[in-house]
């Protein structure tokens, strides 16, 4: 069977992620997303068998596959950078998006929601490091995207994402959670996105701790869980 030691490695990371909650005080649930992308359908299989419901893919193309390929029901996050032209098909499939990132995007995905006669949730991914290799809106706009976001009639956004600066310190990853966070007080204080405004979507292999204690919600785990090295994270590509 593949991945034989993948329930044992999943009660490892729920522990980690209870313990820090815990230390945290910020007194949320948080939400493991398992992220495959690099494993084939077999590692969303192995997911299920063990109880994981939340499955993360940072690839449209790779995503497609596996869920045409695979028997269980999962929950499909969308972690990846989304382009206008792989909307309409993802759409249907997906539960939550985390990478919205634009308005041109959010438009997109508003017209194709209304299509499917559906509320989209999504999330608006920040650029908090300010890594000018990394996809998510600048800090400076992200509370006006939020509102727009906010706006429209089919899509219901649900918190903010962001990803942890590359080759940083503890402190600095920590800085740029804590801030991530403040904008979220801040949508929260504008009444952005309402009751429905609860979700901070941070926090990977090697600083979902760090997410945790300044209130991620939902932390985004690849490699710990099955293996591999953590590359490949949401690189820029040409537009196509
Ligand atoms: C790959 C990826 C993850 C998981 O990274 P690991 O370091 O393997 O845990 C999380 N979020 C995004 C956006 C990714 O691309």
């Amino acid at each position: 069977m593949p991945f034989p030691d993948l329930a044992e490695r999943v009660s490892e990371v729920r522990e980690r992620i209870d313990a820090a909650a815990a230390r945290g005080g910020h007194g949320q649930v948080v939400r493991l997303v398992a992220v495959t992308k690099g494993h084939g359908p077999e590692a969303v299989e192995a997911a299920c068998r063990v109880g994981l419901e939340d499955i993360g893919e940072n690839r449209v193309q790779e995503a497609l596959q596996k869920m045409a390929n695979v028997t269980p029901q999962a929950r499909w996050h969308l972690i990846g950078h989304l382009q206008r032209n792989k909307v309409k098909p993802v759409l249907p499939l997906v539960s939550l998006i985390h990478s919205v990132d634009s308005l041109r995007l959010a438009e997109e995905l508003d017209t194709h929601a209304a299509k499917l006669g559906r509320r989209q949730p999504v999330l608006l991914q920040v650029n908090t490091s300010e890594e000018p290799q990394k996809y998510g809106v600048a800090v400076g706009a992200a509370v006006h995207l939020a509102e727009q976001i906010d706006s429209m009639p089919n899509l219901q956004l649900v918190g903010l994402m962001t990803m942890g600066p590359l080759g940083a310190t503890p402190d600095q990853t920590r800085r740029v959670f804590a801030r991530t966070r403040e904008i979220f007080e801040e949508m929260r204080w504008h009444k952005i996105g309402g009751a429905g405004l609860r979700h901070l979507s941070m926090g990977m292999s090697n600083d979902f701790e760090l997410a945790i204690a300044e209130g991620a919600t939902m932390v985004r785990v690849g490699s710990l869980l099955f293996g591999g090295k953590a590359e490949d994270h949401q690189v820029m590509e040409d537009e196509g």
